[in-house]
């Protein structure tokens, strides 16, 4: 690997730990203002990279589009349904919530998640001003 694609491969990184929880969108314009050479496809395929490496995490919103975390821990989300922004839960991780699940018809259980949704404190605070 050369030398540039270091460089844009740590572009990508430092915008998705300076943005929290940024769409490939969001980091591609984050990424561009610093180095405007840098195509839309490299940043998407640096982005899938670095999450196939573990560097970062990938969240899929019940709605919306993907996002990418700094965190690699496994923790859940709060999804604004106003703004589309996602937050961390101020929660540990359930320990082996498959021993609540009912007979699944033989569906093996790999993961789960858990997003709760609502009004994130500025979105709330419009519906509360008018
Ligand atoms: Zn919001
Ligand atoms: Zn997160």
């Amino acid at each position: 690997m050369n030398r540039r694609n270091t460089k844009q491969r740590q572009l990508v990184a430092e915008a998705v730990r300076a943005l929290d929880h940024p769409s490939a969108e969001e980091v591609y314009a984050a990424v561009s203002r610093a180095d405007s050479c840098i195509g839309k496809a490299t940043v998407y395929r640096n982005l899938n990279l670095l999450a196939e490496q573990g560097e970062i995490g990938r969240v899929c919103p019940g709605e919306g589009a993907e996002r990418y975390d700094c965190r690699t821990d496994k923790h859940y989300h709060m999804r604004c349904r106003a703004c589309g922004k996602i937050f961390d839960a101020p929660m540990a991780p359930l320990f082996s919530p498959v021993q609540l699940l009912g007979d699944t018809g033989g569906f093996m259980v790999e993961d789960h998640n858990i997003e709760f949704v609502g009004l994130c404190p500025g979105c709330y605070k419009k519906t509360t001003e008018d």
